[in-house]
Order: C-alpha cells, then sequence, then structure tokens
C-alpha cells in the first residue's frame, strides 16, 4: 500500500469527487504515483482503488477504460503501469479455507506469500516450495510464475488447482483443470493480463 503522505492524502480528498463521478464507492478511489521494489518502473493512474470485495472488484472492472492490478509491486518488467486504474486486492487477504482431507487452502488474492505460509501451517499444512522472498502477493506470484530452487520443485503457479477469476465483463468465473481448463491453465500464468483473480486455492 503506498505510503499515506500529506501529498497523497490531499489528492486522496480532491479525487474522492472523481471517484464519485465514475460511479466507484469514493472512500477507495484516489490517484497516486505508483512505483515498485526496485524503483525501475513508475506510474501515475488516473485513480488507484482498493477492492474492498468481489462485487466491487466486478464494478471497478466493468467501468474502467484500462486496468491493471497491482501485487506486492516486486517485479521487475512493466507489468503494472497504467495511466488509467490501478486495482489493489491488499484488503482482500487471509484464508477463505482449508481442505484437511486434499491438504488444500484457498486464499484471497492479495494475500502475502508469509501470511498465506502462516495460514498454512496453522491449518497443519505447508507450500510446497517459496521464493527467497516471502512479500510478493500471491496473485502477483501465481501471475508470473514465482518459483523457489529445488530441481523436483515447481513454480507455484504449478501448485494451483482452482482460481476464481473476475473476467473483463465482470463476471467471476471459477476455474480450474474440470471447469474452464483452457482458461485456468492460462490465468495460472496470466501476467495479470486476463482478468482479476480473487481467490487461490493451492495443492499444499
Ligand atoms: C527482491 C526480489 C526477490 C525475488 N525473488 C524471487 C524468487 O526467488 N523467485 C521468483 O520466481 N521470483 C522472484 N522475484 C520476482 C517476484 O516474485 C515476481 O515479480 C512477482 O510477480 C512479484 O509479485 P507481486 O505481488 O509483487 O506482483 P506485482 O509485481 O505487483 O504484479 C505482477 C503481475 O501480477 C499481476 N497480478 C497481481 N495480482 C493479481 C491478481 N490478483 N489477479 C491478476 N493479476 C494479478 C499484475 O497485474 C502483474 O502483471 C523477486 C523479486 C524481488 C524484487
Amino acid at each position: 500500500m503506498p505510503a499515506l503522505t500529506r501529498r497523497h492524502l490531499l489528492q486522496h480528498l480532491s479525487t474522492l469527487a472523481a471517484g464519485s463521478a465514475v460511479g466507484l464507492p469514493a472512500y477507495c478511489a484516489y490517484a497516486a504515483e505508483w512505483g515498485n521494489w526496485s524503483g525501475n518502473q513508475s506510474a501515475s493512474p488516473a485513480q488507484f482503488i482498493y477492492a474492498s470485495d468481489e462485487a466491487h472488484i466486478s464494478e471497478v472492472v466493468r467501468a474502467a477504460k484500462q486496468l491493471r492490478v497491482v501485487g506486492g509491486s516486486h517485479s521487475f518488467s512493466a507489468l503494472v503501469p497504467s495511466d488509467d486504474t490501478l486495482l489493489s486486492l491488499e484488503a482482500l487477504n487471509g484464508a477463505v479455507s482449508h481442505d484437511t482431507a486434499r491438504h488444500q487452502g484457498t486464499y484471497w488474492a492479495g494475500s502475502r506469500l508469509a501470511q498465506v505460509s502462516a495460514l498454512a501451517a496453522a491449518a497443519g499444512q505447508s507450500l510446497i516450495n517459496e521464493p527467497d522472498i516471502n512479500v510478493q502477493s500471491l496473485g502477483g506470484a501465481i501471475s508470473t510464475a514465482t518459483h523457489g530452487t529445488g530441481g523436483n520443485l515447481t513454480c507455484l503457479s504449478a501448485n494451483v488447482t482452482n482460481i476464481r477469476l473476475i473476467t473483463a465483463d465482470g463476471i467471476a468465473l471459477d476455474c480450474s483443470a474440470q471447469q474452464h481448463s483452457e482458461i485456468f491453465n492460462a490465468a495460472r500464468v496470466g501476467l495479470g493480463c486476463l482478468g482479476v483473480m480473487s481467490q487461490i486455492t493451492l495443492q499444499n
């Protein structure tokens, strides 16, 4: 989440009206400067929105002219910048459920990997592999095939069993190897181009 400086606060206040003008809940639409972790990518989006729930994601997707999702802002590539709408799922974090029998966990896509790892551990499970840092969002890590080390271990995307994807028309699609399988396979490393993942199920 960008640090709330005095400048951001002023921008926030001045764009509340703009947010309402396009039908977005005023409390979560504001302009902000965005930069990634290494500082080699930046953007000045017209609006930076924190999604409050899946219905809100659908609403934002339908209303936006151009939209990019931002996770933990750790990608070096230009995957996030937009001068229109940046959507963060930072507020959509935590566990949805754990399936003890299948050893699977479903998490909100805005969860950071450290949080997912801790939630899995609390449920008696564990991520199969992790990268060398764990501050990425689950959605960002899955979208970019983030991987750890280990000759026989796959990237995190390969351990995804289900994705709930909010598509460009605002519909929520539950995708898996059995349901919408082509979309599922594309979304597993979608580079943020295929819709907004709201929930992700991992084989732990
Ligand atoms: C210090 C450092 C160490 C790293 N270590 C490793 C490592 O060990 N192994 C490795 O493989 N990589 C590593 N990376 C790369 C990092 O894992 C990836 O760049 C990852 O994408 C970052 O996740 P993020 O949440 O920051 O995503 P962001 O950079 O914010 O976004 C990445 C992409 O994901 C999309 N996205 C994010 N959330 C969603 C969503 N909910 N729905 C749809 N699309 C979404 C965005 O639109 C964008 O296209 C490292 C990076 C850094 C800076």
